[in-house]
């Protein structure tokens, strides 16, 4: 076998355990029916391409002390772009700082393949940052107070305002507390959180290395898709929390995160993927982990969207 043949059977394999990784991660239990555990059974077939369509069974999700209904996650909520008042707008590079030149380095997962594509791309208008004096987390948090600004106060337990590093080069952003959240005034606790869990450790990162925030921060009663208004209320915060951790990517996992973000009314389905822009920064719009649940099929592409994600962050220089 040429040399060049057996580098590209191995660069195929790689390519084949790193995305065999990622099911297991997510909770994947077998491949195409096959029983024996996703690496072995890697090992064992030369014809490892063959698994490149797997049919994915997905195990019982992990039993939880409080079960939720995962939010719902429907494309009904249009989000009509809405022009910032003057007052409240800040010119972006006065906030952002410009983005660095992103050099190719091994990946998180130790694979030395170059991103599978160029450096994001996309433009946007400048969308509105709220000036503050204080840019602080602690300061937007006492901002919000006891929040009565929209009805959705009226059921709420807990304000879920957000967690996770100050510094986080990756925020993810949700559409808005489910039940667990609203009971632990955390966000992604429930089902979908766990999930949420495994896919940022399937891309080589932990839970505490990332900040995870939602566009609104009390919850819509029955886990319902948040309103035009409530949005509108709320969204002001998630924008202050992102001007101050500047992260290098935003994942926006699904269509409010993503529309109430780019101000767009196009869905997730189709922009997922893509990279686009907020304000210098990269988004990534990806599945929500809800609908991922309930579609584990759409894992897969999941998976494509967090790969991009993972090998822009591993390009970036530290
Ligand atoms: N769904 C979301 O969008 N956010 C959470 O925090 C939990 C579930």
């Amino acid at each position: 076998m040429s040399k060049v043949i057996s580098e590209e059977l191995g660069a195929i394999a790689r390519q084949l355990e790193e995305q065999l990784k990622f099911y297991r991660e997510l909770g994947v239990a077998d491949i195409n029916g096959a029983a024996r555990p996703a690496e072995t059974a890697l090992r064992a077939n030369s014809k490892a391409a063959a698994i490149v369509e797997p049919v994915i069974h997905v195990s019982a999700p992990v039993a939880e002390s409080v079960v939720s209904t995962p939010a719902p996650i429907t494309d009904a909520v249009i989000i009509e772009p809405v022009q910032p008042p003057a007052q409240t707008t800040t010119p972006v590079e006065e906030i952002m700082p410009k983005k660095k030149e992103a050099v190719t380095q091994a990946g998180l997962f130790g694979d030395l393949a170059p991103p599978e594509e160029p450096a994001p791309r996309a433009k946007s208008a400048a969308l509105p940052l709220l000036e503050s004096k204080d840019p602080s987390l602690e300061a937007i948090r006492e901002d919000i107070g006891e929040c009565t600004r929209c009805k959705l106060h009226e059921h709420r337990t807990h304000i879920v305002f957000g967690e996770g590093h100050p510094q986080a080069k990756l925020v993810f952003i949700g559409e808005g507390p489910g039940a667990d959240e609203d009971a632990t005034g955390r966000p992604f606790v429930g089902r979908a959180g766990q999930l949420l869990d495994k896919i940022i450790a399937a891309i080589g990162l932990k839970r505490e290395d990332v900040y995870i925030a939602n566009v609104v921060k009390c919850r819509p009663p029955g886990n319902r898709t948040p309103e035009r208004d409530e949005v509108a209320t709320c969204e002001q915060f998630l924008f202050r929390q992102l001007a101050f951790l500047r992260p290098k990517v935003i994942v926006a996992l699904g269509s409010p995160a993503f529309q109430c973000l780019l101000r767009t009314k196009e869905t997730i389905t189709r922009a997922r993927g893509e990279w686009r822009d907020w304000n210098g920064i990269q988004v990534m719009p990806t599945f929500h982990p809800a609908y991922l649940l309930r579609s584990p099929d759409k894992k897969r592409e999941a998976w494509a969207d967090m790969k991009k994600v993972r090998d822009y962050l591993s390009a970036l220089p530290d």
